[in-house]
């Protein structure tokens, strides 16, 4: 049997956590019968900054049930901060933890399947949704705008999956080694690999309180997911002033010909020719700074280059061995 985490971030959060406590003890209790976690499980719920009483609410929850845990932030941080700071204090407590929302929004039966396919060998279990239940149209068409261009800029994103995952104590292991201050979840554990599945389920209503995240909120999501992953914004202001400039001296060869020819004279043509010439040069110049300033960027955030999933080898490392090397070695320099 599996220690199972819910980590469940919340911000203002009262008119949900009592009810979001109730169906998720109700759950855990069905799944410990069923044999696929034992009683170490906990909800963990992570305060992040909320000003209406969330944290007196998660205190009061954990004296009525030790099985509900709790971690407060010094302050609002963000949605995906608060996820990070709860899957970090779950990693070492637990084999498996599931993210999830404060509102249930996320079909909680199917946690079973998520723990099932943790069994099964998979360190990272997706939770896909089949359909956006009563999202406005707006949301889902933002949404799913938001994952295309995802794609078109070349981040690897799981096709309609948030927040909603199993992971592993292997996998949250790695996760902490990405030491990155934009937060973009849903494109960092991807690149954490290992075996992978997804489970689908659909998106219900948010039972209580308004949405956490308005669109101030989306949008600033959105700029760190393209911005932490892909440099494609600024390869495409080179391809462009690339081309301004390429025009440009089109423009001038047909203006030399014309002049020679006697067809076009006087200087306007010259003027705004070399206008062109000379913005395509500058977009070029700030592309090819930007393309190192990306690069830049990137290895500022250490990430881990590798994530080793297995060894064989019939030997065991020999503690000994590297540091009477690393010794003589030491001394050589
Ligand atoms: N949340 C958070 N910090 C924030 C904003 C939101 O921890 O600054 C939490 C919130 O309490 C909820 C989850 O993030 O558990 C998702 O928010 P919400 O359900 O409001 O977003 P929506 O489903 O409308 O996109
Ligand atoms: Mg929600």
């Amino acid at each position: 049997m599996d220690t199972l985490y819910i980590v469940v971030p919340c911000y203002n959060e009262t008119e949900v956590l009592r009810e979001t406590t109730r169906r998720l003890l109700d759950k855990m209790d069905r799944m410990q019968q069923a044999g696929l976690i034992d009683e170490a499980s906990r909800i963990l719920y992570v305060d992040d900054g909320s000003k209406d009483g969330t944290w007196e609410l998660i205190c009061r929850l954990h004296e009525e049930n030790p099985r509900v845990s709790g971690v407060k932030l010094s302050r609002n941080r963000g949605h995906q901060n608060a996820l990070l700071a709860g899957l970090m204090t779950a990693r070492d407590r637990c084999d498996c933890a599931v993210s999830m929302d404060a509102d249930l929004q996320d079909d909680i039966e199917v946690l079973d399947e998520f723990v099932s396919k943790y069994d099964d060998g998979c360190d990272i279990v997706y939770g896909v949704r089949s359909s956006r239940g009563n999202d406005t149209a707006f949301k889902k068409g933002t949404a799913e705008g938001f994952y295309k261009l995802m794609e078109k800029f070349g981040v690897e994103t799981v096709y309609n999956h948030a927040d909603y995952r199993l992971m592993s104590d292997r996998a949250l292991n790695a996760l902490s080694e990405f030491g990155e201050v934009n937060l973009f979840l849903r494109g960092i554990v991807p690149q954490i690999g290992y075996k992978t599945d997804t489970v689908s389920y659909v998106r219900g209503d948010r039972f209580a309180g308004e949405s956490k995240y308005p669109l101030r909120k989306m949008l600033s999501f959105a700029m760190d997911g393209i911005t932490s992953f892909s440099s494609k914004p600024i390869e495409m202001l080179t391809g462009f002033g690339i081309a301004v400039s390429a025009a440009a001296v089109i423009g001038l060869i047909w203006a030399l010909i014309a002049a020679l020819t006697g067809a076009v004279s006087g200087l306007g043509i010259w003027i705004l020719l070399s206008v062109w010439l000379a913005c395509g040069l500058v977009l070029t110049g700030i592309g090819i700074v930007g393309l190192y300033v990306g690069r830049t960027y990137m290895e500022t955030k250490h990430r881990p280059r590798f994530l080793i999933e297995t060894v064989l080898d019939s030997a065991a490392p020999d503690d000994s061995r590297t540091s009477a090397r690393s010794a003589s070695a030491g001394g050589t320099v």
